[in-house]
């Protein structure tokens, strides 16, 4: 499609609606079969293009790497799909979204500040669950754009219930040691220069562990896609054509289930 066609078919189409349309009309751009999306199971040629990377969005449910990456561990090695849990989606993906809700083992919620896919609109730094409702919450590129990410931390680590999971996934530059922020910086063209994209908030570091960890969730690095073999990183896309934020780790914060006393 051209641009401008695509242009005008946004100007028409609910945005709920256009995941849909889109990855309808794409597998028959990408088709082939060198590459495969753990999430739909959809074969294509390539993966499709998502904003500067070129083979990053799966052409029929719109997955992105770390969706892919995050598919295969939830499948792989946790009984999230399997097990009795409730379960709250932060700023819910097209992609998996669908799949989680579709669950019949989850009691799956989704909460944004404003997307249409999502149940709840709210804000993160202030949840409107009661504390420790659910068993797992998981929370995808999101505390990089908040105003206050040790707020929104701590929110998320309240709404776990003890033993239950907080899932992280943040773009982490591995070259940092610790995370870079300035709230005078403000003017998107600065915040790109600065953090890699004009609405982010800040350019996490290293310390992005311990700085969840300052919840009290008892906090794991998770480097999933250490574990896979090289053919199938590639067969599923599961890195970013990006120097810098290549290879996303997962972050696994889990409630004590008694306080801790110092
Ligand atoms: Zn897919």
């Amino acid at each position: 499609m051209s641009p401008t066609a695509l242009r005008a078919a946004r100007a028409v189409v609910p945005a709920r609606y256009r995941p849909a349309i889109a990855g309808a009309v794409r597998p028959l751009v990408h088709r082939g079969d060198r590459v495969v999306c753990p999430c739909c199971g959809g074969h294509f040629g390539s993966f499709a293009r998502h904003r500067t990377r070129p083979h990053a969005k799966c052409p029929r449910c719109g997955s992105l790497e770390r969706h892919r990456l995050l598919w295969l561990f939830l499948s792989e090695r946790t009984d999230i799909l399997q097990a009795p849990l409730s379960f709250l989606h932060i700023a819910p993906e097209y992609s998996i979204g669908g799949l989680l809700r579709d669950r019949p083992n989850l009691d799956y919620r989704s909460a944004d500040l404003e997307s249409p896919l999502a149940d709840d609109h709210v804000d993160v730094m202030d949840l409107p669950y009661a504390d420790g409702s659910f068993d797992v919450v998981m929370c995808n590129h999101v505390l990089e754009h908040v105003d206050d990410d040790r707020l929104a931390m701590s929110e998320l680590a309240r709404v776990v219930a003890p033993g239950g999971r907080l899932i992280v996934l943040s773009p982490i530059d591995r070259r940092l040691a610790t995370t870079i922020e300035d709230p005078a910086i403000t003017d998107p063209v600065d915040r790109e220069r600065v953090y890699g994209q004009f609405d982010h908030q800040r350019r996490y570091g290293a310390d992005f562990a311990d700085r969840l960890a300052e919840t009290g969730l008892d906090v794991a690095v998770v480097p999933f896609i250490e574990e896979l073999d090289p053919e199938r990183v590639a067969r599923n896309g599961l890195t970013r054509e990006d120097e810098v934020f290549g290879v996303e780790d997962l972050f696994l914060g889990v409630q004590r289930t008694a306080p801790q006393h110092a």
